[in-house]
């Protein structure tokens, strides 16, 4: 290598190789080749078009915008190129019982009065019988997502409607080529082709070079495992063991189909509980995403179909796609030189919309430890993103977990079988605190804190038995009197809201979007 593309360190740049052009590998490029300078770091990816992606992964969650942001990507530009909507939580029906229905929402559940959380007042206001004690009431992304409602959160810190926070659903195709584009334009190499073999190093066991059908060789540094489930070089080439979840999260299967839209544009995702697992909603400006996602053990693909066709909102967009996969994670997602992102390294269902999230935990924490060019491997920088990896999902984990188990569905073979099972360690001690005394899980690092973890407790059923002592500090009829402004102040501000549509319609639409609503809506 000649001088000239030495760094500032005098050592030759760090060669990343990303095999697979998914959501995972694009946004892996995207995010290195910005935040790390490329005279330091050449980044190139493989993807293979015979094998395209998995081609799913349609509703994100708030952090998308912090890496959007990050890459200096402009919003309606990206909206309008990817037929974005604006998402202001989930919405789950029947989870509980059939009938029942909650918001999960992007956004805070009431005020901490006195130093006390909001939950415990909640709480009180419900054991003295004080009226009006609807926890959904009290968030305003629930009230601006029933309401079909959409505007951008306030700055001003005082304002109630600066309590929420926004996600988007697109279309992950769009998004995928979206970032394609910009990071080649930043100087990511991209090479079509199929990786038929890797060889490694005899020593260390490091990888060293990948092999494509073309017969050419690409050699790196550093590894990317973005292949999807295939998992082609972290579990086919070294090995690295599976962790099976089957028994907490039955759901194996995936049935996908779009469907011509209808109606109002809604805010938000929805997952409705079913018979062997559940079906989401997700509406884009153009067309409605549909899928079920269920357990081949308590029903059969044919009948899958048959009752995700039926729920649809407008006319299927073609034939429902299958799709497998099993839930669970690798051992590790970084040994030796290569690190695996996006399905390669685990798959949670996308209850919760997470793995996309998980991508973007990974490229970030990646990049914060990233090896210096010339400086060899350094197990302690693995073994601290492989601790963080660790973390999210686990906590991801127990929180679908909790989902399935918290029902009162009685007599459905799958929902009796969730009710029953035995639950990871680490879920049992937070409903044991959530039902002792309405504490909830509150960390810095990794996703669904307190808020998060009330809408679906509370929403499937479960009242704790106690509450915060401290609470007590307010006499029950100023506590009354607080509840009622305070849900008076979010209704009347959200019903200035604009109508999540004609947001859109203002802000970036879509030339795609028009006329994509069907006749009969
Ligand atoms: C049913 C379902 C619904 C989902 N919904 C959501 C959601 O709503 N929100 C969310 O955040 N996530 C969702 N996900 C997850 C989301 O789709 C993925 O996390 C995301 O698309 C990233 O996928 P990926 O890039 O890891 O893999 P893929 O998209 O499968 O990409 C793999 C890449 O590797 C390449 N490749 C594989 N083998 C080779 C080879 N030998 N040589 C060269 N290239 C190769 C492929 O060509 C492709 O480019 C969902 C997943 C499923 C299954």
């Amino acid at each position: 290598m000649s001088e000239a593309i030495r760094n500032r360190h005098g050592s030759q740049p760090l060669r990343v190789v990303i095999v697979g052009g998914g959501t995972a590998g694009w946004m892996s490029a995207a995010g290195i080749s910005r935040q790390l300078r490329t005279e330091d770091y050449s980044v190139t990816l493989i993807e293979s078009d015979d094998i395209g992606t998995v081609g799913v992964g349609e509703a994100t969650l708030p952090h998308i915008k912090i890496f959007n942001d990050m890459l200096g990507i402009d919003e309606a530009q990206f909206m309008r190129e990817t037929r974005a909507t604006f998402k202001l939580g989930i919405q789950f029906r029947d989870w509980d019982r059939p009938g029942d229905c909650y918001i999960h929402p992007f956004g805070a559940f009431g005020e901490p009065w006195g130093g006390v959380e909001f939950q415990h007042h909640f709480f009180r206001a419900l054991r003295a019988g004080i009226q009006h004690p609807s926890l959904q009431d009290y968030s305003y992304a629930v009230v601006a997502a029933r309401n079909d409602a959409f505007e951008f959160p306030n700055e001003d810190r005082k304002s109630v409607r600066s309590t929420y926070a926004y996600a988007y659903h697109f279309d992950a195709g769009l998004y995928a080529s979206y970032l394609r584009s910009w990071a080649i334009e930043r100087g990511v190499r991209r090479i079509e082709g199929r990786v038929c073999d890797v060889s490694r190093d005899p020593t260390t066991g490091d990888l060293v070079e990948v092999t494509l059908q073309s017969g050419e060789r690409i050699a790196g540094d550093l590894f990317i495992d973005c292949s999807g489930f295939r998992s082609l070089l972290l579990g086919g080439i070294l090995g690295v063991a599976w962790q099976d979840w089957t028994h907490w999260l039955p759901c194996d299967r995936a049935l996908a189909v779009p469907c011509n839209r209808v109606g109002a544009l809604t805010p938000y995702t929805r997952a409705t509980a079913r018979q062997a697992g559940w079906t989401w909603r997700i509406p884009l400006q153009h067309r409605t995403g549909n899928g079920y996602v269920f357990s081949s053990q308590f029903i059969k693909d044919s009948d899958a179909q048959s009752a995700l066709l039926a729920v649809l909102d407008g006319a299927a967009q073609g034939e429902p796609r299958l799709l497998r996969f099993s839930p669970g994670r690798r051992a590790l997602a970084w040994s030796g030189n290569c690190v695996a992102i996006g399905l390669a390294s685990g798959f949670l269902e996308p209850l919760e919309s997470t793995s996309i999230y998980l991508i973007q935990a990974a490229v970030t924490d990646l990049v914060k430890l990233m090896p210096k060019p010339g400086s060899g491997t350094d197990p302690r920088l693995a073994d601290e993103f492989n601790r963080l990896n660790e973390m999210q999902y686990e906590r991801i984990r127990d929180f679908l977990v909790l989902h399935y188990a918290a029902n009162r569905r009685v007599g459905e073979p799958l929902w009796d079988y969730v009710r029953t099972m035995p639950l990871p360690d680490s879920l049992v001690h937070k409903l044991q605190l959530y039902r002792s005394r309405a504490a909830l899980p509150n960390y810095q690092y990794g996703l669904f804190a307190r808020d998060s973890w009330l809408s679906v407790l509370y929403g499937q059923g479960i009242v704790p038995e106690g509450y915060d002592r401290l609470a007590d500090a307010f006499t029950i009829s100023k506590l009354a009197e607080r509840l009622t402004e305070l849900r008076n102040r979010i209704q009347t501000n959200v019903d200035a809201m604009s109508a999540h549509g004609a947001f859109i319609a203002d802000y970036c639409r879509a030339a795609e979007a028009a006329g994509s609503e069907e006749a009969a809506a």
